[in-house]
C-alpha cells in the first residue's frame, strides 16, 4: 500500500503525508534537497508506518530526462502529486508553467513506463483552473468550469501577465495535461483532481525564517502583522478559503473511494475576507494591537457579493465535513506565533 507523494516539503503536503501515515499507508516523498528530506524523516518518526524520501531536483526537467521519477514511483500503488511552484515573483509565465507541466507529465510518463500496479493518481490542481474572472458576482463556480482567460493572458502577454495569470495558467495548463494523458494513453491507472481555493491552517513544513513560508500563509503573516491598512478592510474583495486538514483528506480520500475516479474535486468551504481575518485575530488575540480593526457587522454584506464554490461534491464522495474559517485561521496563526514570535 506505498504511496507516492511529491513535493512532500510543502505546506500542503506534509499535511497528504501526516494524514496518509496516520491512516496505514506507508509513504515515500519527492524533496529538491536531502536537507528537507532529513527534516521530514525527524518529523514523522514516530509514525505507525514508515515514511521515506527521495530526492527529484528539478521536476521541471522530468520530461526531458524521462528517468527523473523511475526510482520515485517503484513499488508504489498510488500518487499523490502536489509539487509544483505556488509564488506571486514569477518574471516569464515559463518558470511555473514548465515545472507544473513537464514535472506532471515526467511523472506520468514514469509511472507509464517503471508502474503496472499504479491504481490511481490524485492531482492536487487548484480553483485556478476553474475560475474566471469575467462573471457577475456573486457567481457559483462547479468543476464544471474551467479557467478560459489566463493562458490566453500569459500567450499575449508574457513577462507583462499579471502575476495572478501566471500562477493560474501553470495550473490549468498542468491540471489539462492530466486530462489529456489519460485521454491519449489509456493508462491502467484513473486520475482525480484535488481543486482547493485558499488553503489555509497549522504549518508543519520546514520553514526556517518567515521569508521561507508558503505564499497563503503569508497573507496572514500580513494582515496579522498589520502590513495591510485599516482602509483595505471593507473594500478588498473576499478570497475563498479552505483548511489544509480538509485538503490533506480530500487527497487521502480520492486515492481510496472508488467513485472518485476521473473526477475533479473543488475543496473550498465559504469566500472570506480580510474583515473575517481581522475579526478572527480580536477573537483569539484580543490583545493585540498590530492588526486593522473589523466590522463584524458587514461579514454577511462583505461576503454575500463574493464569487464562491460548489463544495457539495466533496461532500458526498469525499466525505468531506468542512472545519470553520475561524479554526484555520486561529491554527495558522498560532504557528505563525510559535515559530517566528512574531
Ligand atoms: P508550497 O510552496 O509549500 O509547496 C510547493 C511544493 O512544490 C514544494 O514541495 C516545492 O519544493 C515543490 N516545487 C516547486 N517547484 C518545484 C520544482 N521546480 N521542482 C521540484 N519541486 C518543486 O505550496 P503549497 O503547499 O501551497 O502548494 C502545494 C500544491 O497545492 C501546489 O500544486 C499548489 O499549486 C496547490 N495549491 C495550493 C493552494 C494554497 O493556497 N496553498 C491552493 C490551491 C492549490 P520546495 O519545498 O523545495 O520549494
Amino acid at each position: 500500500s506505498l504511496v507516492l507523494v511529491t513535493g512532500a516539503s510543502g505546506f500542503v503536503a506534509v499535511h497528504v503525508v501526516k494524514t496518509l501515515l496516520d491512516a496505514g499507508f506507508p509513504v515515500r516523498g519527492t524533496v529538491r534537497t536531502a536537507a528537507k528530506g532529513e527534516y521530514l524523516q525527524n518529523l514523522f518518526k514516530d509514525s505507525p508506518v514508515p515514511f521515506a524520501y527521495i530526492v527529484v531536483a528539478n521536476i521541471e526537467t522530468a520530461s526531458r530526462c524521462p528517468g527523473a521519477f523511475d526510482a520515485a514511483v517503484m513499488d508504489v500503488v498510488g500518487v499523490a502529486h502536489t509539487a509544483s511552484p505556488f509564488h506571486w515573483h514569477a518574471d516569464d509565465p515559463s518558470e511555473l508553467i514548465g515545472p507544473a507541466v513537464h514535472g506532471t507529465l515526467g511523472l506520468l510518463n514514469s509511472i507509464q513506463r517503471i508502474n503496472p500496479q499504479v491504481k490511481r493518481v490524485v492531482v492536487t490542481s487548484s480553483c485556478a483552473a476553474i475560475i474566471n474572472d469575467n462573471v457577475t458576482k456573486p457567481h457559483c463556480f462547479t468543476e464544471a468550469d474551467w479557467n478560459t482567460t489566463s493562458v490566453h493572458e500569459c500567450e499575449t502577454l508574457g513577462r507583462n501577465a499579471s502575476a495572478t495569470a501566471k500562477y493560474r495558467a501553470s495550473k490549468t495548463l498542468a491540471e489539462k495535461a492530466l486530462w489529456q494523458f489519460i485521454e491519449v494513453e489509456q493508462p491502467h491507472w484513473d486520475g482525480v483532481t484535488i481543486n482547493p481555493s485558499m488553503v489555509w491552517g497549522p504549518l508543519l513544513q520546514q520553514a526556517a525564517t518567515i521569508k521561507d513560508i508558503n505564499e497563503s500563509t503569508v497573507i496572514i503573516h500580513e494582515w496579522f502583522t498589520g502590513n495591510k491598512p485599516q482602509s483595505d478592510i471593507p473594500s478588498v474583495a473576499p478570497f475563498n478559503g479552505v483548511d489544509v486538514r480538509d485538503v490533506a483528506l480530500a487527497h487521502l480520500r480520492a486515492l481510496i473511494v472508488p467513485e472518485a475516479g476521473s473526477e475533479r474535486f473543488i475543496l473550498s468551504n465559504a469566500p472570506a475576507s480580510p474583515n473575517d481575518f481581522v475579526l478572527a485575530f480580536e477573537h483569539y488575540w484580543p490583545e493585540r494591537t498590530t492588526y486593522p480593526r473589523g466590522d463584524a457587522s458587514k461579514v454577511e454584506t462583505i461576503n454575500a457579493g463574493s464569487n464562491y464554490y460548489d463544495h457539495t461534491k466533496s461532500e458526498r464522495v469525499l466525505g468531506i465535513q468542512y472545519t470553520s474559517f475561524d479554526e484555520s485561521i486561529k491554527d495558522a496563526t498560532a504557528s505563525l506565533i510559535a515559530r517566528y514570535g512574531i
